[in-house]
């Protein structure tokens, strides 16, 4: 398809459908096969067709990595195991005793993996509980090789200046990396904003169907790639064929599923707003946003996540979890279902109660990742689980 049109004259929408998509040439299928082949005839030794073995390379996960790469606008993209190998990934490019600036509120996986693996390995980790470039500034030194960021956050869903951040990380010579699993390239390009790094857990929207778990990572520039690469195959935390062909079939259909989460969320926010029963809701289209400028800004819609604290206590905001009936009380997100999680208990629980608190993730917290069903049915749920 590259090869044939160009991909910098193509709009987000048609990529999404057609880069890694070209039809095979054998037979003419329009679908590209699943190669579940773990190795390659070769014509003689060392000839052979660019494949050698599946942990190094396949063509269905080719295909997966060139739609990702044309997506992010990127030069480049990695498809791994799960989106925590591909995090494992980017920080394997850094030397023991380098050290990465992250923002406090990041996935409760990456905090685990930086506190608990790669502490121990000589990364030291500091964090930044204020989103300013300017407190960022404050925490880099010399031996600052990356700076990691989700915008919008999770659970809180604060906005983080990607443009501002990639200007005072490159002021230091780091890279800036965007874990750009909630907005999704549909509402938020980071590359285009000035990140080095895109990293995705495409078990979310970008699978959009709660039946895979895979990850990737996105370069602005190809020699960024080399290192993530051999890591890729020296490691061999690979996604397998079926896999890909799943989270790429997701992706086809993901502008289409992002305008519909985004319509809803903004539904059940602007609905739940004030109401009696709930002490917050927090979205970032909502006027007592701290970042809705930014959110305004930055991205093309405001995501399919809301989060509420919900008033009382820890028994009420249980009862809550269980009587919903559409949400299904579960971890993760993005999938085409709604579904309600307890962080506190669930997603977050390997963080620190006295952290995780003093961040607001109490035990009234509750996020809701909005699916693409009916608003009003969604609407009418939740009052009844409230109530
Ligand atoms: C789920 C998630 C991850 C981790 O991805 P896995 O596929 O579960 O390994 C990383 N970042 C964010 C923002 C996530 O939501």
């Amino acid at each position: 398809m590259e090869s044939k049109m160009k991909r910098d004259a193509m709009k987000l929408e048609t990529l999404l459908i057609h880069a890694g998509q070209e039809a095979e040439s054998v037979t003419g299928a329009t679908i590209p096969p699943i190669h579940v082949t773990t190795t390659y005839t070769q014509e003689s030794p060392g000839v052979h067709k660019g494949y050698e073995y599946s942990r190094s390379a396949n063509p269905t996960r080719a295909n997966f990595e060139a739609v990702l790469a044309a997506a992010e606008g990127g030069e480049a993209a990695a498809a791994f195991a799960s989106g925590l190998a591909a995090t494992n990934a980017i920080f394997h490019t850094m030397r023991p005793g380098d050290n990465v600036v992250a923002f406090a509120d990041a996935y409760g996986g990456t905090y685990r993996l930086l506190e608990r693996v790669f502490k121990h390995w000589g990364l030291q980790a500091r964090y930044s509980e204020d989103t300013s470039p300017a407190a960022f500034k404050a925490l880099m030194d010399g031996k600052t090789k990356l700076v990691w960021i989700e915008s919008p956050t999770n659970p809180m869903l604060r906005v983080l200046d990607i443009r501002a951040l990639a200007d005072v990380t490159h002021g230091v010579g780091a890279k800036l990396a965007v874990d750009n699993t909630f907005a999704t390239p549909v509402l938020q390009r980071p590359i285009e904003l000035g990140a080095d790094y895109v990293i995705h857990s495409t078990t979310k929207y970008i699978g959009g169907h709660s039946d895979v778990i895979g990850g990737a990572v996105i370069v602005k520039k190809k020699a960024d790639m080399e290192p993530v690469s051999f890591y890729q195959n020296a490691a061999g935390g690979v996604p397998g064929p079926f896999d890909c062909y799943l989270a790429h079939r997701g992706i086809k259909t993901l502008s289409l599923r992002m305008k519909q989460h985004c319509h809803n969320a903004r539904r059940v926010a602007e609905h739940f707003d004030g109401h009696r029963e709930l002490e917050r809701v927090i979205y970032p289209s909502l006027s007592s946003h701290p970042d809705r400028a930014l959110a305004e800004r930055q991205m093309r819609g405001f995501g399919g996540i809301v989060t509420f604290v919900i008033k009382g206590d820890r028994e009420r905001c249980f009862r809550f979890c269980k009587r919903v009936k559409l949400f299904s009380l579960a971890e993760s997100l993005g999938g085409v279902e709604s579904l309600l999680n307890h962080p506190a208990i669930m997603t977050h629980a390997s963080i620190p109660k006295e952290i995780r608190e003093k961040r607001g993730i109490t035990d009234s917290l509750v996020r809701l990742s909005v699916g693409i069903e009916d608003a009003d049915d969604l609407i009418a749920d939740l009052e009844q689980a409230l109530g």
